[in-house]
């Protein structure tokens, strides 16, 4: 079944400027910005600019221009915020995908979360 994208997400709305933002980063593809509900010290979502609705449709659809800029932004802002691994105190990456992975937004986005140590990975509350 082929994903069908939802242009009132809120983050279509961000990207065409109808809601603010605290940007961190924008190149040609991508976004990154502030999360506006932080669960550690620094919290930023990366997002395509493309209309990708999950991290498989943007890995199967997205252009290697789309996919090189994306993450190529993302290294870069761990590096700006001095978490890379081999400078600072690593980090955490978190694509929720989905139903079961309990996606709000639907348009693909990486969450950077980095500042304390971040415990387990998952809680689990079935
Ligand atoms: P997810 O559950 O992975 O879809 O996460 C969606 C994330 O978007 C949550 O961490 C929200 O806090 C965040 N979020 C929702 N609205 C905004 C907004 N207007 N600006 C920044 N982050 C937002």
């Amino acid at each position: 079944m082929a994903y069908t994208y939802d242009d009132q997400n809120i983050f279509a709305k961000i990207l065409r400027g109808e809601i603010p933002n605290t940007t961190v980063r924008e190149t040609e593809h991508t976004l990154a910005f502030r999360d506006i509900a932080p669960q550690a010290p620094e919290h930023i979502l990366v997002i395509p600019k493309g209309t990708y609705v999950t991290a498989d449709h943007f890995a199967t659809e997205a252009s290697d221009a789309e996919i090189a800029d994306f993450w190529r932004t993302l290294g870069e802002i761990t590096r700006e915020l001095g978490v890379a691994a081999d400078i600072g105190n690593g980090y955490r990456l978190i694509a929720n995908s989905g139903i079961d992975g309990v996606q709000d937004v639907p348009h693909f986005h990486m969450h950077i979360l980095a500042g304390r140590k971040l415990g387990p990975m998952l809680m689990r509350r079935d």
